[in-house]
């Protein structure tokens, strides 16, 4: 080969190989862990969740477009320096551990407290956001089973049909006596993974699931137990005892209500089960609860003696009272049906549940407690769902009041009607008319207000008329 064919065979490389561009067109590998942009997500939530600027986050790409971000769009993250791959969300559900996250997703403990800001481990709140980098060829674990007091490795593994080797190795241990009780095992799922994989709660709970999550101010958090042997099941959410009603075969669903005031943060989930033997097993786990993002209504000019704690107070604790008792017949099958079924505009609201209220100046401690309908003086008022009628008579500042059990501590009030057509003791059905709409109590102006109590908390109606409870 001469000179001039040499020089002309690199020159034709040139003119093959595209000139490299100044700034990186696409996230390259090597410059930082990669984020995938996920439905709902803007510039300022992923700088906010990993704990940057915006700036910094538009400097690392400089190619997007802040106010054109496109689901599936891939952006670097800039400032973690030794992470690298694909970083994903995973929201916490009941019975993640940190031990045991960190075993499934085969990450390193480091990073994994890097990348999520753990102060402590104990800070896996169910329903929180986890940001986990995504291993390539990295074997998918499930998890085995959870380590018994006074159980051996090798027990453990002939329950969850695996090895004591396998679980040694998978799970990071030292050696088949480093496991400790309460530890999840994890181990590759195996071909014939059959119904009754072993979770990461005690024995007794074939699964426990608590949704939809994030819990929300106002919203009805509904927990879901399947029990791998007969039990007699209690909990607690937030500082609400709950109970749970046979749903079929073994499994057993509780609802509650999440309080429109309550300050957003974590708060206890507790799961007892009361074995035939007597014995129990217990769970705990923090749940989050979010901001209902609740605007604030123009300040209300009302009558003062509505607002008079000697009047108001005995009238809550009457109603407190009447919806206190979760009785064990569910009379409702499906979705919820609109009170104002017959209206000639039924889904019209003059005010919405959880709108934070102030009364003749005051602060704005209180909230909204139902959903307003529009339309006025004698419209019918129709039955939700079925139920019991529990109270049906005139309030100070509710008006003419009737109270309808629909069962399990679902209960529905309907206030401020010209007329009650139903009485204590009444069975009623969906579509039923079960009074006027009028302005008697503490109203501006003749409408129906329709509020909803689960388990002595007042929820969002709105919740009712959009999913069915318990979910399919
Ligand atoms: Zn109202």
């Amino acid at each position: 080969m001469t000179r001039r064919t040499i020089l002309l065979f690199l020159l034709s490389l040139l003119l093959i190989i595209p000139p490299k561009p100044a700034a990186a067109q696409t996230p390259t590998p090597g410059s930082g862990p990669i984020y995938i942009v996920q439905e709902g997500d803007t510039l300022w939530s992923i700088a906010l969740r990993f704990n940057i600027t915006v700036d910094e986050l538009i400097a690392a790409n400089p190619d997007i477009n802040p106010n054109l971000l496109s689901v599936g769009q891939e952006l670097v993250i800039p400032g973690l320096e030794g992470i690298q791959g694909i970083l994903r969300t995973e929201t916490i559900a009941l019975g993640d551990t940190f031990r045991g996250l960190m075993r499934r997703t085969q990450a390193d403990v480091d990073i994994l407290q890097r990348l999520n800001h753990l102060v402590s481990p104990t800070e896996l709140y169910v329903g929180a956001s986890f940001i986990i980098p995504e291993r390539e060829n990295a074997t998918p674990l499930t998890p085995r089973g959870v380590l018994a007091p006074g159980e051996s490795l090798l027990e453990l593994a002939v329950r969850a049909e695996s090895d004591p080797w396998a679980l040694t190795r998978f799970n990071d241990l030292e050696g088949t006596w480093a496991a400790i009780p309460g530890d999840v095992l994890y181990a590759p799922a195996s071909e014939n993974e059959g119904e009754n994989t072993v979770g990461t709660l005690p024995p007794v709970f074939a699964s426990a699931e608590v949704g939809p999550l994030p819990l929300k101010q106002g919203g009805t958090a509904e927990i879901r137990v399947r029990l791998a042997q007969p039990a007699t099941l209690s909990g607690l959410l937030v500082d609400k005892p709950l109970h749970f009603f046979p749903l079929q075969g073994d499994t057993y669903v509780a609802l509650q209500g999440v309080h429109a005031m309550l300050e957003p943060g974590p708060y206890p989930m507790r799961l007892e089960a009361t074995l035939e033997d007597g014995s129990t097993q217990a769970f705990e786990q923090m749940v989050l609860v979010v901001s209902g993002n609740y605007p604030k209504d123009p300040p209300l000019i009302v009558d003062p003696e509505t607002i008079d704690p000697s009047v108001t107070e005995p009238e809550e604790e009457l109603i407190r009272s009447l919806v206190e008792a979760a009785t064990p017949t569910r009379w409702w099958e499906d979705i919820f049906a609109s009170p104002a079924s017959l209206y000639p505009e039924q889904n019209c609201f003059t005010s919405r549940y959880g709108n934070r209220r102030s009364y003749n100046g005051g602060p704005y401690d209180r909230f909204h407690t139902g959903l307003d309908f529009c339309g006025g003086e004698g419209l019918p008022i129709t039955a939700p769902a079925p139920g019991i009628v529990v109270f049906a008579g005139p309030l100070t500042v509710r008006g003419n009041a009737t109270i309808i059990d629909h069962g399990w501590g679902v209960y529905s009030g309907f206030w401020h009607q010209s007329e009650i057509r139903v009485q204590v003791g009444e069975q009623v059905e969906t579509g039923q008319v079960i009074g006027l709409v009028g302005g008697t109590g503490r109203v501006t102006g003749a409408h129906l207000h329709w509020e909803i109590w689960v388990n002595g908390v007042q929820v969002d109606p709105m919740d009712w008329l959009e999913e069915k409870f318990p979910h399919d």
